[in-house]
């Protein structure tokens, strides 16, 4: 069976994202260590980083009105000098009776991105995005399809747990324990946004979100160098890698940065993520009916995998294809990803089937991506 990118063309890689569009500096991008120097420097008196620091980070406040500690009319300058609005809401759509909660979100710069929030029986995760939009022209990705506008700051990727913090505060419906790098974008082609922002995720209140690392999942297409950057950097974040087919013939079609790093080398990868943190990786395997979903490919993964010892430190998540617009591409049959389960766990290979949260509203894994009518949304100033 040829491997067929069904939109007939073949996207360009691109790992430089285009540097206009800076977003201002706020806050959230600031060493905890630098925040009382640039209030002095402000001319106010260091003592107010920490309230600063306490009404966005601990108390997820981010309307300065709300900041009675600080005097009426320092509220203005402060606020604009440290916290300009960074994600201006464009729409909500919700699903799974108010459940889950796609926002679309306009940064300074007219750049659109999306956040989704997925509220289970007992835990909330956060699915947030790193880049508008993303250079890693995966095929059957709705975001990789539309290419890379820009990198987002630290901040713009902290607000959107914030803002799904406040919400759920808001709502008393319990914290956001989990976030996921699943939205728009490859967050290890943002390397240092991304681990700027897991920092300030896990910094305790007041200083930061004050969330466990434990809660955070990066998932990556597979930027070898930036994996084992990680594994450096004493953050006991969950690695996800998206490998989606077992050998590098069909892997260098579906998941194109195949042609740089090969299948042996991303999975090397996550091995080596799993031994030097303890924690186990996760390889997410979409399920696309009769291109990666036959028996023997079950076979070759679970080769793949074992290869590397059964020592508990990998787990596999299969994720039926969401649909995407122009894709001809399906979802296997249920037998068919049955049947694909069922030789990895005979195997001995932990394996779980995602759940398809947000297909009705566009929100699901690879379904992320400004729509017509978000553009023209965003353009009525929505
Ligand atoms: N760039 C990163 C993170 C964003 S995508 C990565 O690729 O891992 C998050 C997950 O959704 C990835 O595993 C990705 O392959 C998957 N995904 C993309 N498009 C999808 C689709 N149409 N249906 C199901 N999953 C999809």
């Amino acid at each position: 069976m040829g491997a067929d990118i069904e939109s007939g063309r073949a996207l360009p890689l691109v790992f430089e994202a285009p540097r206009k569009g800076k977003p201002p500096k706020h806050w959230a991008d600031l060493e905890p260590a630098d925040r009382k120097e640039a209030v002095v420097a402000a001319g106010l008196p260091g003592y107010r980083a920490a309230q600063l620091s306490k009404h966005w980070f601990e108390r997820l406040s981010h309307d300065p009105d709300e900041w009675t500690d600080l005097p009426a009319d320092l509220r203005a300058a402060v606020a604009e000098q440290f916290f300009p609005l960074l994600l201006n809401t464009v729409s909500e759509k919700t699903t799974d009776n108010g459940d889950t909660i796609k926002t679309l979100w306009k940064l300074h710069d007219g750049a659109l991105v999306e956040s989704v929030l997925m509220q289970y029986p007992g835990r909330t995760t956060m699915c947030v995005s790193s880049q508008a939009g993303c250079g890693m022209a995966c095929p059957f990705c709705a975001t990789g399809q539309g290419g890379l506008q820009r990198n987002m700051s630290t901040a713009e990727i902290v607000a959107q747990v914030a803002d799904g913090m406040r919400r759920m505060r808001a709502d008393g419906a319990g914290r956001v324990g989990n976030v996921v790098f699943m939205g728009m974008g490859e967050p290890l082609a943002n390397y240092k946004a991304v681990v700027g922002a897991v920092r300030s995720m896990i910094t305790p209140n007041p200083d930061g979100l004050g969330m466990s690392a434990r809660g955070i999942t990066v998932s990556t297409v597979g930027l070898v160098p930036a994996m084992h950057k990680l594994a450096e950097e004493q953050l006991p974040v969950t690695l996800a890698l998206s490998l989606h087919a077992p050998d590098d013939e069909l892997r260098d079609e579906l998941v194109p940065i195949n042609n740089r790093w090969k299948v042996d080398e991303a999975v090397d990868a996550a091995w080596e993520y799993a031994r030097k943190t303890r924690r186990r990786v996760s390889i997410e395997y979409i399920l696309i009916k009769d291109m990666n979903d036959q028996a023997f490919r079950a076979d070759l993964l679970a080769d793949v995998l074992l290869r590397r010892g059964d020592w508990g430190w990998v787990h596999v998540n299969l994720i039926p294809l969401n649909p995407t617009p122009g894709s001809k591409w399906d979802a296997s049959r249920p037998e068919v990803q049955r049947e694909f389960v069922r030789r990895l766990e005979a195997r001995g290979v932990p394996v779980t089937v995602r759940d398809t949260r947000g297909q009705e509203i566009d929100g699901a894994c690879g379904q992320l991506a400004a729509s017509e009518e978000d553009v023209v949304a965003a353009r009525s100033g929505g």
